[in-house]
């Protein structure tokens, strides 16, 4: 077990997949805060909490996967934060908390299958975070701000 995993870094650009368009906005970290991660980390869908510079912290789901664009030798760690952001926060700092596994990678046969397993990854997030071992990870000295 590798869990929990703690990461921070700076929010960059991602491929432009359009996980915005679909309503569900990823935050990408950089290719050297990715390169930092334990080979044994399994690639996946992930729950947890992150914090974006000194704001709250909130639940999130983060999809650990391979990226096409380097000929899958990279990986990408895209977060998705629980919360309506008025604007984006490019260059901010993020801070995550990786605390459960939801399940593997999958190819989706269509969009509205992908959304729906989003949607039900994000059901599976919300509930899970409710427990108090999970709460306690909210709090966690790692959120506190060195800004
Ligand atoms: P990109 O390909 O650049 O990652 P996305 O369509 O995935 O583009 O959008 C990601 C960006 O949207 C983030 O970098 C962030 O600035 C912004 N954003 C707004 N709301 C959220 C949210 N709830 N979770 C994650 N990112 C968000
Ligand atoms: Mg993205």
């Amino acid at each position: 077990e590798n869990l929990p995993y703690f990461v921070e870094g700076p929010v960059v650009k991602g491929f432009g997949r359009g996980s915005k368009e679909l309503g569900i906005p990823t935050a990408n970290f950089p290719e050297d805060v990715v390169r930092k991660i334990p080979e044994s980390l399994p690639c996946g869908v992930y729950y947890g909490w992150a914090c974006v510079d000194s704001g709250p912290v909130l639940p999130m789901v983060m999809s650990v996967g391979w990226n096409p664009y380097y000929h899958n030798t990279v990986k990408t760690m895209e977060t998705h934060i629980l919360h309506d952001f008025k604007q984006d926060f490019y260059g901010s700092i993020l801070k995550v908390i990786l605390i459960g596994y939801i399940r593997p990678m999958e190819d989706y046969s269509s969009l509205d299958a992908l959304i729906e397993a989003i949607n039900s990854d994000i059901a599976i997030a919300k509930k899970e975070l409710q427990s108090p071992e999970m709460l306690a990870f909210q709090s966690n000295n790692f959120f506190l701000g060195d800004l």
